[in-house]
C-alpha cells in the first residue's frame, strides 16, 4: 500500500508530494514540527501538540496555515487513508517559499507550507525496550538558545544520535553547565529515593507533553517530584532513570556513560509510569 501524505490541501501518493527548492523549511530550518502517537488508531494528546504547535508559531511570528480542528481533521483523514492502526503522524509547517532565497522573512501573505505524513509503527507501546532498557551517552549540548521552539533544526540531535550509535548506545543525553539539559529527541529523568527528578521548564528544554502527562499522572499517585537540574554524576548515582517523549512513551535508562544505573535492570517506578501513561492516554484519546 502506498502512504497517502498531506501536502498544502492535498492527499497525494509519497512520491507525488512535493514542496518547493525555495521553501525556507529546506533552506533555512524556517519550520516547526509536531508528532502525535497513534494507538489503536486513536491519537495520543492531540490536544496538548497542536497547543505547543500554536506556542512554536507564535514564538516564531510564523502564521498558522489553519486552526486546530482542521488540524484535527486532517490527521484523522491521515489514520483513515493509511488504515494506521499503531504509530506516529509527523506534521510541519514552514514560513512557506517565497520566490527567491532571502534571509528576510518574506511577505506576511505567503502561504505557509504544511505537511502531514504518518509512520507505521505496529505494537508501538509493546517495544521490547522497555524491558531491557536503554544505554546512554552525555554530550555536550551544542544546540541554539530556543529549545523550547519545537523547530526542524535537528542536525545537532541528528549528530548526538550517530555519537550515540558509535559509542554502542542507544541515545545520548545532553549537558550545559554541568546539567543534563535532555535527550536529543526526548526528556530525561532520574528517581532518587523515591523522588522523581527531571529539569525544570525553560528555554534550555523543549517542554514535552509525554512529560506533562506523566508528571501529572505521578502526582496524582502521590509520587514526589523535584524539576531542577541534575548531573551525569548524580544520575549515575540514582536508583532509576527514564526518558520521555510522544513515540516512546516513558521507557528507562539502564546505563550512562558505560555505569549502571541503580540494579542495571529497568526499575520499578519507571515500569508503573509507563504503565500508568499508557492506560490514561488510551482511555483519553481521541
Ligand atoms: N525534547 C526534545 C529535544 C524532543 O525532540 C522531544 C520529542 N520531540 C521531547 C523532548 C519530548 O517531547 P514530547 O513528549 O512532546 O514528544
Amino acid at each position: 500500500m502506498t502512504r497517502i501524505v498531506y501536502v498544502n490541501g492535498e492527499y497525494l501518493p509519497e512520491d507525488q508530494a512535493k514542496v518547493s527548492v525555495f521553501d525556507r523549511g529546506f533552506l533555512f530550518a524556517d519550520g516547526v514540527y509536531e508528532v502525535t502517537s497513534v494507538l489503536d488508531g486513536k491519537l495520543i494528546d492531540f490536544d496538548g501538540h497542536a497547543k505547543r504547535l500554536t506556542r512554536s508559531l507564535n514564538e516564531l511570528d510564523m502564521r498558522a496555515p489553519c486552526d486546530s480542528d482542521r488540524l484535527l481533521e486532517i490527521h484523522r483523514e491521515l489514520v483513515t487513508r493509511n488504515a494506521l492502526v499503531d504509530g506516529m503522524i509527523y506534521l510541519q509547517i514552514t514560513r512557506g517559499a517565497p520566490n527567491d532565497r532571502d534571509f528576510a522573512y518574506p511577505a506576511p501573505e505567503t502561504e505557509p507550507t504544511l505537511v502531514l505524513f504518518t509512520q507505521s509503527k505496529p505494537g508501538l507501546a509493546d517495544s521490547p525496550m522497555a524491558k531491557t532498557g536503554m544505554k546512554v551517552i552525555s554530550i555536550e549540548d551544542q544546540r541554539w538558545g530556543r529549545r523550547d521552539i519545537k523547530t526542524v533544526q535537528l542536525l545537532y540531535p541528528s549528530m548526538g544520535k550517530m555519537m550515540a550509535k558509535a559509542a554502542g548506545c542507544d541515545d545520548a543525553w545532553m549537558v550545559e553547565d554541568g546539567a543534563v539539559t535532555e535527550g536529543t529527541s526526548n526528556n530525561a529523568y532520574i528517581i532518587k529515593d523515591g523522588t522523581i527528578i527531571t529539569r525544570n521548564l525553560g528555554t534550555e528544554i523543549l517542554h514535552g507533553i509525554t512529560r506533562a502527562a506523566v508528571l501529572r499522572f505521578a502526582r496524582e499517585a502521590q509520587m514526589k517530584v523535584e524539576e531542577r537540574p541534575f548531573t551525569v554524576a548524580e544520575a549515575q548515582a540514582a536508583d532509576e532513570a527514564f526518558i520521555t517523549s510522544a513515540s516512546t512513551f516513558v521507557m528507562p535508562v539502564v546505563e550512562l556513560d558505560g555505569k549502571s544505573i541503580g540494579t542495571g535492570k529497568p526499575g520499578p517506578v519507571a515500569a508503573r509510569l509507563r504503565e500508568i501513561y499508557l492506560e490514561e492516554s488510551r482511555k483519553a484519546a481521541i
